[in-house]
């Protein structure tokens, strides 16, 4: 569905992704993980068009989309959430969940956007937050609310940048299980994620990353006795 080619982006005399090649497959949840500037951010950020790669090819559904601006990349059907959360403070949640669809050249009708909306936030348990401006939602809400207005577009890929940090456990609970249930629903997931344990858990298949480049690619279990992974690891 998904595949990275030869990918680097450099960012003055910083390479902060070398060489890196990869697969993701229709409907598999793949986990990045690797230390503090491995490059995990960077690469989310040149799939989803907001980085522009220095060289390298990114092609989704049998077409490249490197270069192409973030908005055609995710019309294409690739969302994605950042590791700062991003919502529209001076809005209400509802209104943050239109954002997407009105910018969408996509032509729904008023009351499809609005049942679409409806159905996410019942689904993400905000429904009762609808009419709150989003600056009044805690942190783990306003989480729930850029995991919302992704669905907005009903996305084939989503990229999550680290759902998990700073949230409180409970939370962290609801979203894994979210994310398990938009799974078996058919979508395909690349979560970059610090919380080991978590992503240990939810991951079919794990990258990881360490100065740029891909050092490991395949089981969860694997990487735990994976000794160039357990290196990278050590000085954290
Ligand atoms: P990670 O998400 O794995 O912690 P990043 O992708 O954010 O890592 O960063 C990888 C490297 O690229 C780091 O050395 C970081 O300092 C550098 N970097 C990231 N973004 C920029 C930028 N906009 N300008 C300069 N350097 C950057
Ligand atoms: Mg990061």
């Amino acid at each position: 569905m998904l595949e990275v080619v030869d990918l680097v982006k450099d960012f003055g005399g910083i390479r902060a992704v070398n060489r890196l090649s990869f697969k993701v497959e229709e409907n598999e949840l793949l986990g990045i993980i690797g230390p503090n500037g491995s490059g995990k951010t960077t690469t989310i950020n040149l799939i989803s068009g907001v980085l522009k790669p220095t060289s390298g090819k990114i092609i989704f559904q049998g077409r490249r989309i490197d270069g192409l601006p973030p908005y055609e990349i995710a019309r294409r059907g690739i969302g994605r959430t950042f590791q700062v959360t991003q919502v529209f403070r001076r809005m209400t949640v509802l209104e943050n969940m239109f954002v997407p669809a009105y910018a969408s050249p996509q032509r729904r009708s008023d009351r499809e956007i609005r049942r679409k909306a409806m159905e996410i936030l019942s689904f993400l348990k905000i429904y009762h937050l609808r009419k709150e401006y989003a600056r009044n939602l805690s942190g783990g809400q306003q989480k729930l609310l850029e995991i919302g207005r992704v669905l907005m577009l009903d996305p084939k890929v989503i990229m999550m940048d680290e759902p998990f940090a700073g949230i409180h456990p409970k939370l962290k609970l609801e979203i894994h299980g979210y994310i398990r249930e938009m799974h078996r629903e058919g979508r395909t997931f690349i979560i970059i994620s610090h919380d080991l344990q978590t992503i240990f858990t939810l991951s079919q298949r794990l990258i990881v990353l360490s100065g740029g480049e891909k050092i490991y690619d395949g089981t969860p279990e694997g990487a735990k006795e994976d000794e160039r992974v357990v290196e990278a690891y050590l000085g954290e």
